[in-house]
C-alpha cells in the first residue's frame, strides 16, 4: 500500500513539473526584463488566476496567435488613458509636473502593464501592444521648454536629460518594450521657447518616431473665431511646420483651453485650408478628465477625445493616479490587448459595444469567461 502511495505522489509531482514547464514556455514571448504584466497582480488578467484554467479546453486552434484567453482576458473594447502634460520643470502644480515625477509616472505606468502607443495608431485602431498589456498615449501641450530642452557644450548639442524628451529616451533605452511614442501639440512662433533650435527639435521629434500635433498657430481660443480665423490658426500652424519638415502630415488637434469652435464653424476645425495648404484633423483632443473609449467602440467619437491630467493632486480625483487606481479596482473596464493587431478580442459582455463598421479587415473574436 505504502509503495503504491509513493508511486502516486511521484506521478503527481511529474505532472506538476510538466505543467510548470509548459507555463514557462508560454511566457517566453514576454520581454525578459519584466515578469509578464498579466502576472503582476496589477493587470486585469490576474483576478481570474485561481480559476484561470477553466477555459483552457475551449481555445479554438485558430490560425492567429494562440493566447490563453482565460489568463490574459483580452478586452479590446476597454478604455484607454490619453495623458495630458503641459509644463515639465522644477515645480509641481495644476499644469506642471516636475521632471522627477514625470520619470516616476513612466515607471509606474510600466510596472502596471501600460505600454506606449501613438495617438495616430489609436485613431486608426491600429493598436500593437503585447498580449496582456494596456495601451496608453502621452501628449504634451504648449511646447514648453522643459518638454524638450537642448544643452550646448563646446558646440555640441545634447538632449537635456531632465527634459521630457530626455527622460522618455532614457526610459526607452532601459525598457525598450515600453515604446517611445508621444505627440507634442505645439504652437508658434517659438515652440519649445528657443528660436534657434526650432528646426533641430521638430526634426528630432519626427526622426525618433514621435509626433507633432496642432495646437493652433498662436494658442487661439477657437470659440472666439469665425471660419476664416479658424482656418488661419489651424492652417498656418501646418504651413509653418511644413516649412521645417516638408510634407509632414499633422493629423490631430488639441484644443487650446479645451474650447471648440461655435457650432456653425465647427467643420473648419476638422478640415480646411489656408494659403494653399489644406489640413485635416482626424482627431480632436479635449482637456476633459476621463479615459477615452476604445477606437472600436460604437460611441467612439474621434472629434471628442477626452484626456486625463497627468498629475498626482490630492485635490483632484480624476488625475492619472486616480484612474490607474480605478482600473486596478475595475479591471474589466480596462483595454487589454490580445497581442494580435489583426484580431479584436472582447469578452461576450462587451460584444454589443463593437462598431462592426470600424473593424475593417480585422476579425472579431468574442469569448466567454466562466465567472
Ligand atoms: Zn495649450
Amino acid at each position: 500500500m505504502k509503495r503504491q502511495r509513493l508511486y502516486i505522489v511521484i506521478f503527481l509531482a511529474l505532472i506538476i513539473i510538466v505543467a510548470g514547464c509548459t507555463m514557462v514556455f508560454q511566457k517566453n514571448g514576454m520581454p525578459s526584463e519584466e515578469p509578464a504584466g498579466a502576472d503582476t497582480g496589477n493587470t486585469p488578467g490576474d483576478d481570474v488566476a485561481e480559476d484561470g484554467n477553466d477555459n483552457n479546453g475551449d481555445n479554438p486552434a485558430d490560425s492567429e496567435k494562440d493566447i490563453d484567453l482565460a489568463d490574459i482576458k483580452p478586452n479590446e473594447a476597454g478604455k484607454i488613458m490619453i495623458l495630458m502634460y503641459h509644463v515639465i520643470g522644477e515645480k509641481e502644480g495644476e499644469w506642471s509636473r516636475t521632471w522627477e515625477n514625470f520619470k516616476k509616472d513612466l515607471g509606474v505606468l510600466y510596472e502596471k502593464g501600460y505600454r506606449l502607443i501613438s495617438l495616430n495608431d489609436y485613431l486608426d485602431n491600429n493598436i500593437k501592444v503585447e498580449a496582456g498589456y494596456t495601451p496608453v498615449v502621452i501628449t504634451f501641450d504648449d511646447a514648453t521648454q522643459g518638454q524638450f530642452n537642448i544643452l550646448e557644450e563646446d558646440g555640441k548639442l545634447t538632449v537635456d536629460p531632465t527634459s521630457a524628451v530626455g527622460i522618455l529616451e532614457e526610459f526607452y533605452d532601459k525598457h525598450p518594450d515600453f515604446g517611445l511614442e508621444a505627440t507634442f501639440y505645439i504652437y508658434y512662433p517659438v515652440p519649445f521657447r528657443k528660436k534657434e533650435l526650432i528646426e533641430y527639435k521638430l526634426n528630432y521629434i519626427v526622426e525618433k518616431g514621435m509626433d507633432i500635433g496642432n495646437h493652433t498657430y498662436g494658442h487661439a481660443n477657437l470659440g472666439t473665431l469665425d471660419a476664416e480665423g479658424i482656418q488661419q490658426q489651424l492652417g498656418r500652424m501646418v504651413l509653418e511646420t511644413q516649412k521645417i519638415i516638408p510634407g509632414y502630415n499633422i493629423s490631430s488637434l488639441a484644443l487650446p483651453y479645451g474650447a471648440n469652435a461655435k457650432e456653425q464653424f465647427r467643420s473648419y476645425v476638422y478640415s480646411g485650408s489656408y494659403q494653399g495648404v489644406s489640413y485635416e484633423n482626424k482627431g480632436v483632443l479635449l482637456v476633459g478628465s476621463n479615459p477615452a473609449l476604445s477606437p472600436i467602440d460604437r460611441k467612439f467619437d474621434p472629434h471628442k477625445i477626452p484626456r486625463i491630467r497627468a498629475t498626482e493632486d490630492p485635490n483632484i480625483n480624476t488625475d492619472m493616479y486616480d484612474w490607474m487606481d480605478y482600473f486596478d479596482k475595475n479591471p474589466q473596464e480596462r483595454y487589454v490587448s490580445d497581442g494580435d493587431e489583426t484580431v479584436i478580442s472582447v469578452p461576450k459582455s462587451m460584444e454589443d459595444r463593437i462598431d462592426a463598421e470600424r473593424l475593417g479587415d480585422k476579425r472579431l473574436r468574442v469569448y466567454e469567461l466562466d465567472q
